[in-house]
């Protein structure tokens, strides 16, 4: 029983295919029910922790999707997250006149959505070495829309008295073609973060995946970001520099199984605490 990328990129396609998940559309409240039903499937328990927001003149309800997995050790917890709503607008598309239109983002926050729900199907009948909180983040990509931040929903989770994680693994944009993850100068702030980083990089280079080389670096601000705020050790593994970032071309076409499966090994590997080869 391990991570099948085959059922990561299933999902991908039928998520794709139920459009786009602007927050406070209807496509955009009938996915918090369908991710939550899912979730709720593999890891019983899951629970949603809704918010609001007063967006363009009206009120958006908005929700995390939170699942809990027990591990060996019980006494520590590691959260892996991604967002699940999609961008409201296409501000780096060609097209000028589409620029106000929502985008698909299959990549831009459904990959990480996939690739958690694979985790979990795995851990339905595996023990993780630790206990392992997966978090369906609503609400990151209103970042620099009408002076909205980045990562409203990890905020907001970061900010309430939910289980306090001890490490935060965020993952964003994970399932691009000819995908290079980036090294961020925020993940590498804190002494924690920068081993776990280091040790994911370990591990995907051991695998010999190619998204762990050939990595540039930036400064992200995203969903682990609010976790560094609040002191507690968080990275993110993002490839920032996809060609489609924020464009209408952010389809299926430019998504890769091969990317799904790097990430969902790795992250497996690691989570099993698993001897690095
Ligand atoms: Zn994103």
């Amino acid at each position: 029983m391990s991570f099948d990328e085959n059922n990561a990129w299933s999902l991908l396609r039928e998520l794709a295919s139920r459009g786009k998940r602007a927050p406070g559309t209807k496509e955009h409240r009938e996915s918090i029910q369908y991710l939550f039903r899912i979730m709720n499937s593999l890891c019983p328990g899951t629970w949603l922790q809704p918010f609001s927001l007063q967006f363009r003149g009206n009120r958006i309800e908005c929700a995390n999707i939170c699942g809990f997995i027990q591990g060996k050790d019980t006494t520590s917890t590691i959260l892996i997250g991604s967002h699940f709503d999609t961008r409201w607008i296409a501000d780096n598309d060609n097209d000028e006149a589409k620029r106000n239109l929502p985008i698909p983002g299959v990549n831009d926050g459904t990959s990480g959505v996939v690739i958690i729900l694979e985790l979990a199907r795995v851990f339905r009948n595996i023990l993780p070495a630790k206990n392992v909180l997966f978090v369906l983040f609503d609400a990151e990509d209103l970042g620099n829309i009408d002076g909205f931040d980045f990562s409203i929903g990890a905020d907001y989770y970061a900010k309430s008295g939910e289980i306090k994680p001890d490490l935060v693994i965020a993952l964003d944009m994970v399932g691009g073609k000819d995908m290079h993850l980036n090294i961020d100068v925020n993940s590498l702030s804190f002494p924690q973060s920068k081993k776990t980083f280091n040790t994911l990089f370990s591990i995907g280079r051991n695998f010999g995946y190619p998204c762990f080389y050939k990595n540039t670096i930036h400064m992200i601000i995203s969903d682990h970001y609010p976790f560094l705020q609040k002191e507690i050790p968080a990275i993110i593994l993002i490839d920032i520099d996809y060609p489609q970032w924020h464009t209408h071309a952010d389809t299926i076409d430019h998504c890769s199984k091969d990317s799904l499966k790097y990430i969902g090994n790795v992250l497996f590997s690691f989570l099993m605490e698993q001897e690095i080869v």
